[in-house]
């Protein structure tokens, strides 16, 4: 790597782009995967960009550092990408027992799993343990579960404490989870438990990691790496009034926050390793064991998901374009557009991009409901009936994590490779959920 590269904040990955879409685009429709009839909605993975992500992950922190980087399966736990990522050289971070199933399925071993539910049963935490699976801690209660269920077992498992550093909340309240009555972790400043928790780490020499993690998108760097600084100022005084180096490891969770308003990479992993260092140099002198939990800012960029328009029409004086992308899909982007707005991109029925002057216009889903506007007057070429939209940046959280609301069942997802000479493949990633799905069986 050059010496004099740019900072990662205006870094453009050349796989991330309206380009590249265009093209994954126009072979979808070309390879029959998206049809008006049949599939008026799919999902799309960039695997190319994927890969170049991950890199990027890895090339941001020394080589020289022990660091495994969890991704966090809940922002997509479809068991072709946890595969993928495994191969990449990831661990996973999981939060339930489904995700923790989807995470063996796809083959991570124990010892790159990371669970931290808050809620996790005595089952969970004994399956955890017996396959040496790291386990957080979230509160005293499950400290006592660990005493009892360690009782009687020998356990491979790295176990750590989830403490919340209460550093305070980003733009988004329920993304925040250091805020000072954050529903996660022990809280650092509450009277008593800073002695306390050096007391059950000294009773206690299997407790060997502290882990936080500040919140997800809508934090800012500096606020995140002040809650990292604090969990291993911790960590630094917990072995000093021991006087042994019992905490060996540090989780530093997620959330780097991920860019919604255009194609650049902002910030990278190199920004928020340099405000880790300038906060935390602890980090990187080689005495702890690193772990991460990104989860958005690995995939969201490289997805997107697709749409044909199928009516438009006009109410009290503004156009209005009715697709199959709304709620189920989306979210987020419906029930809180002000915090989660995504780009939308118009194009021609053979997925080529539509030019034209932008005229206000609102993009509806398919849910009976008012509110299920993925976009308000937003400026586009006008829309027409049979024309594709792509909403951009979804490849995190938004097709994985389907709403059943009118039934509408899940759209396929489909991974995307690019040969050296252009040529597209894609591979199924999670097929259509048929509607025969949605019949419950009737009770004999
Ligand atoms: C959600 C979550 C993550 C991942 O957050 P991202 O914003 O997707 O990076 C990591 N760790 C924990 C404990 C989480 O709850």
């Amino acid at each position: 790597m050059p010496e004099n590269r740019p900072p990662s904040e205006h870094l453009p990955s050349p796989l991330i782009g309206a380009e590249r879409r265009e093209l994954l685009l126009r072979e979808a429709v070309r390879q029959g995967l998206l049809d008006p009839e049949e599939t008026p909605l799919a999902a799309f993975l960039d695997l190319d960009a994927v890969t170049g992500t991950v890199a990027a992950l890895h090339a941001a922190f020394p080589a020289a550092l022990d660091v495994r980087h969890a991704f966090a399966a809940k922002a997509n736990p479809l068991g072709p990408v946890l595969r993928r990522l495994r191969a990449l050289g990831m661990g996973c971070e999981v939060a339930s027992p489904g995700e923790f199933a989807q995470a063996l399925a796809a083959g991570f071993p124990p010892e790159l799993i990371v669970l931290d539910s808050p809620a996790k049963t005595r089952r969970e935490l004994a399956l955890a343990l017996d396959l040496g699976v790291t386990v957080n801690i979230d509160n005293w209660q499950e400290l006592a579960r660990i005493d009892a269920l360690l009782a009687g077992r020998r356990s491979a498992a790295r176990i750590g404490v989830r403490i919340n550093p209460q550093v305070g909340g980003g733009s988004i309240a329920a993304m925040s989870t250091a805020t000072a009555t954050s529903k996660f972790g022990i809280p650092l400043a509450d009277a008593g438990n800073a002695t306390r928790l050096i007391e059950a780490f000294r009773a206690r020499p299997w407790l060997t990691e502290l882990h936080c993690h500040v919140g997800s998108q809508g934090v800012d760097l500096d606020l995140m790496a002040t809650g990292v600084a604090a969990t291993a100022a911790f960590a630094e005084r917990i072995n000093r009034e021991l006087g042994r180096r019992q905490v060996t490891g540090l989780d530093i969770g997620g959330g780097l926050p991920v860019n919604f308003a255009d194609d650049r990479i902002a910030p990278g992993w190199d920004a928020y390793v340099d405000r880790l260092r300038t906060h935390a140099p602890v980090l990187f002198d080689g005495r702890y064991r690193l772990t991460t939990e990104f989860g958005r800012s690995v995939l969201a960029k490289s997805g997107f998901i697709a749409s044909y328009i199928e009516y438009t029409k006009e109410a009290g004086g503004r156009p209005i374009a009715i697709g199959h992308a709304g709620a189920q899909v989306a979210t987020r982007t419906v029930f809180m557009p002000d915090s989660w707005p995504l780009r939308i991109s118009a194009h021609h029925p053979s997925g080529r991009t539509k030019h034209g002057t932008p005229v206000p216009q609102d993009v509806a889903g398919p849910c009976c409901f008012a509110g299920d506007l993925i976009a308000r007057a937003r400026p586009l070429p006008r829309l027409d009936p049979g024309d594709l939209i792509c909403l951009l940046d979804c490849g995190a959280y938004y097709p994985s994590n389907h709403f059943s609301y009118n039934s509408l069942p899940e759209p396929p997802v489909h991974g995307a490779t690019t040969t050296p000479t252009g040529t597209v493949h894609f591979t199924p990633l999670r097929p259509a959920q048929p509607l025969e799905a949605l019949l419950t069986p009737t009770p004999a």
